[in-house]
């Protein structure tokens, strides 16, 4: 089985470093099409626009599969919506309404102003909850029998499919590098914590933290970490100019 197990990186949107929700840059323009798919899940609205699923077609693809193709498919949204739903819970839970847009980067939108360690639990239930569904599916991996597997290789698939996306997606969510969830956490810790030059610790930390992991990305061939982490890597470096320019 194929997989490229850098992919995918979820920006999404939790809190900015006041606890405010605002439509995350990364999302790019999430205008409202004929072709969206919409739904409830726990009352919280959820939005598919048209573009996630060629996002997810080129995350799962395989050539002449179309079934392993579409199954993959299935099992990306699945963990998608499991870390966005980790986020949409955990808002509600503190009074606020949220709602999920899977974008080609996915994420939700909220409005409302947490204290630091309330929007950390928001940052963090995203990766949790991933985990959490990852564990679960090495649980029931251990528990079908090699005969299932064997007959049914499609389940095995699926399974190896769900364990892999929710693991990494969390992992290099927790990055801390901003929007990513880990960048969210680090920069609410900053500014409750180091309040003094903040906003530039945050864009240093993030530069470092990204600049690793694009470097990793380079050494091991994982061209598409290392273009996304390397783009977010130098949006920091140009604000950070930016910003001694005007200090
Ligand atoms: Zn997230």
């Amino acid at each position: 089985m194929h997989f490229q197990p850098e992919l995918y990186p979820l920006p999404t949107q939790t809190t900015n470093d006041r606890g405010t929700g605002k439509i995350n840059p990364m999302l790019g323009n999430t205008g409202q099409t004929q072709y969206d798919l919409r739904f409830q899940l726990f009352g919280i609205p959820i939005r598919i626009h048209p573009l996630f699923w060629l996002i997810s077609a080129f995350v799962t693809w395989i050539p002449n599969s179309p079934q392993l193709v579409l199954v993959g498919i299935l099992c990306f949204l699945l963990t998608v919506l499991v870390h966005e739903l980790g986020h949409a819970l955990m808002f509600r839970r503190y009074g606020f309404r949220s709602e999920i847009v899977l974008y080609m980067l996915g994420g939700y939108a909220t409005g409302g102003r947490l204290s630091t360690w309330r929007s950390v639990h928001v940052s963090a239930a995203g990766p949790v909850a991933g985990f959490f569904l990852a564990a679960i599916t090495i649980a029931v991996r251990i528990a079908v029998t090699p005969a299932v597997l064997e007959a049914k290789p499609v389940i095995d698939f699926a399974l190896a499919n769900l364990i892999f996306f929710n693991i990494w997606l969390g992992v290099f969510n927790l990055v801390p590098c901003v929007p990513l969830d880990g960048g969210h956490i680090m920069q609410a810790l900053i500014h409750r914590y180091s309040p003094l030059r903040a906003t530039s610790k945050v864009h240093w930390v993030s530069i470092v933290s990204s600049g690793a992991v694009a470097l990793w990305g380079f050494q091991n061939g994982q061209t598409f970490l290392m273009i996304l982490f390397g783009l977010m890597c130098a949006q920091h470096v140009a604000a950070l100019n930016q910003r001694n320019q005007f200090h």
